[in-house]
């Protein structure tokens, strides 16, 4: 049993404040997804979860099963059983998947156990097997001049072998194509289980046909605004956000970007939310 939870968390990076306040909890067993306009912050939270040094958190907690996150570097997070998929996965000439994987895989191990190679290298061929990937993955350089989609695919296989307690897809669906979508969904959806706590970031409903969530958050300015059902999710893929901004009172949401910096026509509305 994992809990993961996330209470009044800021952040900022360069000196800009992105989140402005998130709450949430996740609990093994659980699925949730956040949607959400661009650029409101939502990989920003994937980001601090993992511990990704350019954001710095200035208020607020992260706790799992009450161990403090933000205490922890990276690799430990991970070793405590947190994932990070990623929006935009590190291309790393130089190492191979195979041994970036075993490496991984090798620093999940509890004290005094052992992998072994054999075991490994069946789970690995499984997974490839299993994600439709080319058999040289292992020997290719880590996402080195992969394809979006096999990139994608890739932090899944790494998924698959790591067996994370707590794990956060970040817009895993962006970039595929129907079948490479109906792949990834299904290899996800046969991970779901009362050991895992699953986040899924995305933009589309699409994904959430084969990865069935219980809780939908929404996400706007650097906050979640707004959870709730299925209902919730269907009802954004129809009819987008602007019925959301009303009923919060944001009629005003980007409309000018100076030097790639939105400029809100009405402020208050923006600090009222
Ligand atoms: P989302 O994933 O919801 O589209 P992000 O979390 O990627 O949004 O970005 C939120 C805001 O933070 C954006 O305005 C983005 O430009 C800014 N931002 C995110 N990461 C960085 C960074 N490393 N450096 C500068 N600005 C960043
Ligand atoms: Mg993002």
């Amino acid at each position: 049993m994992a809990t993961l939870i996330i209470k009044d968390l800021h952040a900022k990076v360069d000196d800009k404040d992105i989140l402005k306040g998130v709450n949430l909890t996740i609990k093994s067993g659980e699925t949730h997804a956040i949607m959400g306009p661009n650029g409101t912050g939502k990989s920003t939270l994937a980001s601090v979860i993992m511990g990704h040094p350019r954001y710095e958190v200035t208020q607020g907690s992260i706790t799992l099963d009450g161990e403090d996150v933000l205490e922890m570097e990276t690799d430990e997070r991970a070793r405590a059983g947190l994932f990070l998929a990623m929006q935009a996965p590190q291309e790393v000439p130089g190492v191979t998947n195979s041994d970036f994987l075993k490496t991984a895989v090798e620093t999940r191990l509890e004290e005094g156990e052992h992998l072994a190679l054999f075991d490994f290298i069946k789970q690995y061929d499984q997974a490839i097997d299993d994600l439709k990937m080319a058999s040289d993955v292992p020997h290719r350089y880590l996402n080195d001049g992969f394809s979006g989609g096999e990139k994608k695919r890739n932090e899944i296989l790494q998924m698959k072998l790591l067996k994370p307690r707590i794990a956060i897809l970040d817009e895993i669906d962006s970039g595929l194509d129907v079948d490479a979508l109906k792949i990834v969904g299904d290899n996800v959806s046969k991970m779901q289980s009362e050991d895992l706590g699953l986040l899924m970031i995305t933009h589309y409903q699409r994904i959430l046909e084969y990865i069935n969530a219980d809780i939908i958050h929404v996400m706007m300015q650097g906050r979640i605004v707004k959870t709730g059902d299925q209902s919730l999710m269907k009802k954004i893929d129809t009819e987008g956000y602007d019925w959301l901004k009303e009923e919060l009172g944001i009629d005003d949401e980007r409309v000018i970007v100076e030097d790639n910096e939105p400029v809100f026509l009405n402020p208050t509305k923006k600090e009222a939310l």
